[in-house]
C-alpha cells in the first residue's frame, strides 16, 4: 500500500509541531510540512497533492491545515477546497489552534448529561474562535445558543456571522461582563461552557451556584485564574450539586481521541472535508 502522506499547511512560520506528532501518532508515514503559507500558495501545494497518485491511491495523501492563527488557517482551508475538481482531490481537515476538535470534545460532553434538543446554552467567551464553533455545535445539535462577550456589537456581529452560516441556529448575543449581566445571560441555562482566554475567570463559583437550572459547566481554559470557579481542571462530570463539571484536561484527553480518530478517517477516501460539523459526527464514538 501507498505510504499515507499528510501535508501540513500552517500560516505560522514553524509548521506546528504539535500537529505533526498528533499525526504520526495517527498512523501517518510522512508529514510534508509548511510553514508561512499565504493563501496565494495553496494551488501549486495541491496541485501536487491532487496529479500525483491516482484514483485509488488518492486517499492516501490528505492535507491537515493547523497552526495558532484561526482567521488566515481559514483562509488557507477556502483556497484548498476551491482548488479540488471533479474527482481531482484528496481529503482535508480544518483543526488550527484546535478549535474544531476541542468544540466537539466539549460539546459532546455536555451531551452526556443534557438533551441539546430544546437546551439553552451560554457560551462565555463565545467570540474566540473555540466559542464560535462550540455555539455552532450547540445550535446544530438543537440548542438555543447566548454568545458570551464583553461587548454586545462583538457577540452581535458573531451571531450574525454565525446565523449567515446557520439559518435554523438560534443564535442570542448576550454581555457577560457584570454581575447582573452575568445572572441575565445564566436564565434559564443548563449548560455553560467557557471558552475565554486563557488565564482569564468569566464567572465565579458563587455565582454560578445561584442557577438552578444548571446541568453541566464546562471549562476549557487550563491555565489560573480558570474560567469556572471552582471547577478543577482535571473533574470530569464531577457533581456539585446537581451540575456535572469539567475542567479544561478532562476535555483535552476527548479532543485528542478525536483529533486522532479524524486523523485515521482522511486516509479512508479522498473526499472527506473535515470541519467542525464532520468532526463532532466522528467524535461522537467517544461520547
Ligand atoms: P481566545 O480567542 O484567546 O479568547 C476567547 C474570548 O475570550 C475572546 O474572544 C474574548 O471575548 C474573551 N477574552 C479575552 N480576553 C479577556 C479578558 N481579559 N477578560 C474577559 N474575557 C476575555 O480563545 P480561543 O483561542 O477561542 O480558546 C478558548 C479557550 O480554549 C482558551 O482558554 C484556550 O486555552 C482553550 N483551549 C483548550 C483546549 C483544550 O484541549 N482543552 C484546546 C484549545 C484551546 P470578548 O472580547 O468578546 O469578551
Amino acid at each position: 500500500m501507498p505510504a499515507k502522506i499528510l501535508l501540513q499547511l500552517d500560516p505560522d512560520d514553524q509548521p506546528s509541531v504539535f500537529d505533526s506528532v498528533v499525526a504520526v501518532d495517527a498512523g501517518v508515514d510522512q508529514l510534508f510540512r509548511h510553514g508561512s503559507v499565504e493563501p496565494s500558495q495553496v494551488r501549486d501545494l495541491v496541485y501536487g497533492c491532487i496529479f500525483t497518485r491516482g484514483g485509488e491511491e488518492l486517499r492516501n495523501t490528505a492535507i491537515f491545515i493547523g497552526g495558532t492563527q484561526v482567521g488566515p488557517a481559514e483562509e488557507l482551508f477556502a483556497q484548498v477546497k476551491k482548488t479540488f475538481f471533479g474527482p481531482m482531490r484528496v481529503s482535508v481537515m480544518f483543526d488550527a489552534n484546535g478549535c474544531n476538535t476541542t468544540a466537539a470534545a466539549a460539546v459532546i460532553a455536555a451531551s452526556r448529561h443534557c438533551e441539546l434538543q430544546g437546551a439553552t446554552a451560554l457560551v462565555l467567551g463565545g467570540t474566540g474562535p473555540v466559542g464560535q464553533r462550540v455555539a455552532r455545535l450547540l445550535a446544530s445539535a438543537g440548542s438555543a445558543v447566548r454568545v458570551g462577550s464583553r461587548q454586545l456589537d462583538k457577540s452581535q456581529a458573531v451571531c450574525d456571522r454565525l446565523q449567515k452560516h446557520q439559518p435554523t441556529g438560534k443564535f442570542t448575543p448576550a454581555i457577560a461582563k457584570s454581575q447582573a449581566e452575568l445572572d441575565e445571560a445564566l436564565a434559564g441555562v443548563s449548560i455553560v461552557i467557557a471558552a475565554g482566554a486563557p488565564g482569564v475567570q468569566l464567572l465565579a463559583a458563587e455565582q454560578r451556584r445561584k442557577h438552578k437550572t444548571l446541568r453541566v459547566a464546562i471549562d476549557l481554559n487550563a491555565v489560573p485564574p480558570l474560567g469556572l470557579e471552582g471547577i478543577e481542571v482535571t473533574d470530569k462530570a464531577k457533581e456539585q450539586h446537581g451540575v456535572f463539571c469539567y475542567g479544561a484536561l478532562s476535555i483535552g484527553g476527548t479532543k485528542m481521541k478525536i483529533h486522532r480518530a479524524a486523523l485515521k478517517k482522511l486516509f479512508t477516501d479522498n473526499k472527506h472535508v473535515l470541519d467542525a460539523e464532520e468532526i463532532f459526527a466522528l467524535g461522537q464514538e467517544f461520547k
